[in-house]
């Protein structure tokens, strides 16, 4: 097998894959939307998983009838209003790291050939508070986030082309992993033809994952150094 068969990038989903907000997350989202927009429509009900954050802006706005233009008009101010306030809700003792993350991540550090990134719909600032919060921003230095593009499956390519440059390699098809915990992550993998690995431990349950084809679907990762394997495989 020649050395670039063995190069894998590995992009990382954030909620309910690395970690659970306990809320903090939706509650800086509903402050925000009142706040910039005067409603937070169905926030407290609606589905976040595996959507973009200016995505999921969007939605619940034109839910509530307001125009596309007014919605985008606010996009930034609302963005830098929500980065402050997810800073001041993150509250550690709520804050839950799912079991084997911090192995799989460190033991994935340490393989050769095996390079980390995010692919997330929270936008960068979101990302990389949540990440500092749980100590686990040391394992990435590249990403794709939600203010790149409100589509996930457009991330995807963005995150592999920053990787490519930021670690000098080429990644390309099954080299790519996508991990995640919604159909979302799983359809955005196999739009660019990556690997998909699936976990349940977010909001999505273990057979309905599995409707979606992963490549491989775990119920969580306390057992990572299977995930492990799954990747370098
Ligand atoms: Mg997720």
């Amino acid at each position: 097998m020649s050395q670039k068969d063995n190069t894998r990038l590995v992009l990382f989903d954030i909620d309910g894959t690395l970690l659970n907000t306990g809320g903090a997350g939706r509650r800086a989202m509903k402050e925000t939307l009142r706040e910039i927009y005067g409603t937070c429509g169905s926030a407290e009900k609606f589905p976040f998983g595996g959507k973009t954050d200016s995505q999921i802006v969007s939605e619940l706005m034109l839910q509530e009838g307001l125009l596309e233009e007014v919605i985008q008009d606010n996009l930034n101010l609302f963005f830098t209003n929500y980065a402050q306030r997810l800073r001041q809700q993150i509250d550690r003792p709520q804050l839950k790291l799912y079991p084997g993350v911090k192995q799989l991540l460190s033991t994935l550090t340490e393989t050769k050939g095996v390079f980390l990134g995010l692919l997330t719909g929270n936008i960068r600032e979101g990302a990389w508070i949540k990440l500092k919060a749980v100590e686990l921003d040391r394992y990435f230095r590249v990403g794709a986030y939600g203010d790149d593009s409100p589509d996930r499956n457009e991330l995807a390519s963005i995150a592999v082309k920053r990787a490519s440059k930021q670690f000098k390699k080429e990644f390309q098809g099954r080299n790519v992993v996508i991990i995640g915990d919604t159909p979302h992550d799983i359809t955005c993998a196999a739009s660019i033809r990556a690997r998909t690995i699936a976990v349940a431990t977010g909001w999505t349950p273990l057979a309905q994952l599995r409707k979606y084809k992963p490549d491989f679907l775990f119920s969580n990762f306390s057992d990572y150094q299977e995930v492990v394997h799954a990747i370098v495989t």
